[in-house]
């Protein structure tokens, strides 16, 4: 892949990047901020081929025509399949899912040394907010003093966990959601899906290429369908009983996740890496561990109360009158265009503002089936205020 075939929405930091070639004067090192799924991996894959592909003039040379990538010279292709010896990609790992200080001495160890086969020695730090303070520590002296020919680019969703003179000492680039119609039309060249998915995803994804692509696997829909299921089935006749089993039901939802989640890292940490540690350190990983499962939790509840705050939006639209076209859930139009004649357009936003509520309220300690339950009891008490006080209802009903 090269710069051009980029997809929208990435262009001021693509520019930036092609404009320090074009002089030259590529920064030691570069900080991308932005979401997870908008492509921030794939910019720093196209950087890296760019400086070292073999058929551009080469980084160093102020002046260079070709302002690209290639794509499909030797060098490209290694850095495109992780084989190039002058590429390197630091992620997360071992048992607490941290960029760990060996991680990061054998990183400033490695890009001390002279180039292989390419230009430059370039590391790519993703989720580089997952480094450790010793790690980042370490990672602060080569900054202060980087090696020539080197170049280090930091992927990062959350800036406000890194230490901010790390922050000071690399060029930020900033990555933004991508338009809509940008990642549909990409969906149906690229991946061939149908116009009508392809629209589906789009609108689902928030503008991240990235989440699109997740939610078209298989987990990622059934999840989906089971919350919109559960949203829809909500009726004011209700009783405890069956609010409880509903918020027992998403309940499951992010207790599946956290169990596959658990099984994935105990997959990926051999024994004789646990072995390795003293008990001590283990109990010290194992409470990061803990933690990361619990962030990873939290994120999961956010995105299963997102899609149900999206299916009250969606009843919200047809309700003023708004077009289908502008359906988030395009894909159950008919059931959103019944429920949208039952239910008040008082108690739908009384319902989004108590979802946004119990979202902000989450956080890392907080028992989230609880919080659940706590939140569906309060929505059916809202909506009896409503429907005891009928004068409150303002708007068409
Ligand atoms: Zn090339």
């Amino acid at each position: 892949m090269s710069f051009s075939e980029v997809i929208g929405g990435q262009e001021p930091a693509i520019k930036v990047l092609q404009r320090s070639l074009k002089e030259g004067r590529i920064s030691h090192a570069y900080l991308f901020i932005g979401p997870e799924g908008v492509g921030k991996r794939l910019v720093a894959r196209i950087l890296a081929q760019a400086i070292n592909c073999d058929l551009s003039a080469g980084p160093a040379q102020a002046g260079r025509d070709n302002l690209d990538a290639c794509g499909r010279c030797s060098s490209c292709r290694k850095i495109e399949n992780f084989s190039h010896p002058d590429v390197t990609w630091v992620k997360p790992g071992g048992l607490s899912r941290r960029i760990g200080i060996d991680d990061v001495r054998n990183l400033c160890h490695q890009i001390s040394l002279k180039a292989y086969a390419g230009r430059k020695k370039i590391f790519v730090l993703t989720e580089a907010d997952r480094m450790t303070a010793e790690a980042s520590n370490a990672l602060l002296k080569t900054l202060e003093e980087p090696p020539t020919n080197s170049l280090l680019i930091l992927l990062t969703s959350h800036p406000a966990s890194l230490f901010p003179t790390i922050i000071s000492r690399c060029q930020i680039l900033r990555f933004s959601p991508l338009p809509l119609k940008e990642i549909k039309d990409h969906l149906v060249s690229k991946y061939k899906l149908p116009s009508e998915e392809a629209q589906l995803l789009s609108r689902l994804s928030g503008g991240r290429l990235g989440k699109a692509l997740l939610l078209r696997g298989k987990t990622a829909r059934e999840e989906r369908k089971k919350v919109l299921d559960i949203a829809s089935r909500t009726s004011p006749t209700d009783d405890l009983g069956e609010l409880l089993r509903r918020a027992a039901e998403i309940g499951k939802i992010l207790s599946d996740f956290k169990r596959r989640l658990e099984e994935k890292l105990k997959k990926e940490t051999p024994k004789e890496q646990k072995e390795m540690f003293a008990k001590e350190q283990i109990r010290e990983i194992k409470e990061e561990r803990k933690a990361f499962i619990e962030g990873e939790s939290k994120k999961k509840t956010e995105e299963v109360l997102d899609i149900i705050i999206d299916w009250y939006r969606d009843l919200l639209i047809l309700q003023e009158g708004g077009e289908e076209a502008w359906l988030i859930n395009s894909d159950r139009k008919e059931e959103l265009q019944m429920k949208a004649k039952d239910v008040s357009p008082l108690r739908i936003r009384k319902n989004i503002e108590l979802i946004e509520k119990t979202k902000q309220s989450l956080d890392h300690h907080v028992n989230l089936r609880l919080s659940l339950e706590a939140m569906m009891m309060k929505m059916q008490e809202e909506l009896k205020d409503v429907q005891n006080n009928p004068g409150t209802i303002t708007g068409k009903r």
